[in-house]
């Protein structure tokens, strides 16, 4: 049987942004999982709107002979996880959320009590559970607790590095498929969208760090592709890492600047001057973001 990460060699296997690339005119659905390539798929959740973008993508890994893992079960939705279940005939051998948002982990239970009504294995929820940061809504309790770098493997066909990335989420976690070169990066990048930072549980600071942790993790194993949790697969893993990084860190420099411009002004102030490039109908939403941006900045001393 040819490895999957023979098969990466052709990258149109994995369908990037359509926008990038004319003969990719991928359209969004919710009905039927998108194979990227073999033993991988996507099956992106009906919930689309400001906040999921196209929806939550929940990521398949496996084959019918070793087993599955359902990355993300994406929210309480029974058609989704129908699906998902569908998709692996019930044969999952864990059930992975990135963190405990809404839009991503209430599905495991659903999903899992389809496998035990069907007379399978009860798969594993695994995860990091939230901090006590979180919101009400995204209350999470794995069954198990991923440690940090542990490799998951499916007999020896595929293995899933995790990797503790706090920022988005306090209990924020990526995994690499190791095989492929690929990396199941949750809200902590995502594609089309930016990740909002939104304290107490999610930290500026942190993110940054974990940027440059996954950074390093897509060196040592030669990651070329992250799978997002929201948006198309991206390529050039690397590249698009550090342009992230570079984007947050001009966006502190606005807010240094719009915070030493005006140093007795409130943060709804700094926002009109430090997101001037952006419309004005979003600064609420920018206003979380600069809060984030402004604690790391204080606790940097830089300001
Ligand atoms: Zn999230």
């Amino acid at each position: 049987m040819p490895r999957s990460s023979q098969l990466l060699s052709s990258a149109n296997l994995l369908p990037l942004d359509p926008h990038a690339s004319s003969q990719l005119a991928a359209e969004w659905q919710s009905e039927v999982p998108v194979a990227l390539q073999k033993n991988l798929w996507r099956l992106t959740a009906p919930n689309p709107s400001v906040m999921t973008g196209p929806g939550t993508n929940s990521y398949v890994v496996g084959s019918t002979e070793v087993g599955f893992w359902v990355v993300d079960p994406g929210p309480r939705d029974s058609a989704h996880q129908q699906r998902l279940f569908e998709l692996t005939q019930g044969h999952i051998q864990g059930i992975i959320c990135t963190h405990s948002h809404p839009d991503h982990s209430p599905g495991a239970r659903p999903l899992q009590a389809l496998c035990e009504q069907a007379g399978k294995a009860k798969p594993a929820i695994m995860g990091l559970p939230s901090a006590p940061t979180s919101r009400p809504d995204s209350h999470f309790a794995p069954e198990r607790v991923l440690a940090e770098g542990e490799v998951l493997t499916l007999s020896s066909h595929f293995s899933l590095k995790a990797i503790h990335t706090p920022g988005h989420a306090a209990n924020h976690v990526c995994l690499a498929l190791l095989e492929d070169g690929v990396l199941f990066s949750g809200d902590h990048i995502l594609n089309g969208s930016t990740t909002l930072i939104d304290g107490p549980d999610g930290h500026m600071g942190d993110y940054l760090d974990s940027l440059d942790r996954l950074d390093a993790l897509c060196e040592t194993h030669g990651i070329e592709f992250i799978l997002p949790a929201h948006g198309h697969v991206l390529n050039q893993a690397r590249a698009a890492i550090a342009h992230l990084k570079n984007h947050r860190l001009k966006r502190e420099a606005k807010v240094i600047a719009a915070m030493r411009a005006l140093p007795k002004a409130e943060p709804p102030e700094w926002v009109a001057l430090a997101y001037d490039d952006t419309p004005p109908s979003l600064w609420p939403l920018a206003l979380r973001s600069l809060l984030a941006h402004v604690q790391r900045i204080r606790e940097l001393g830089l300001v």
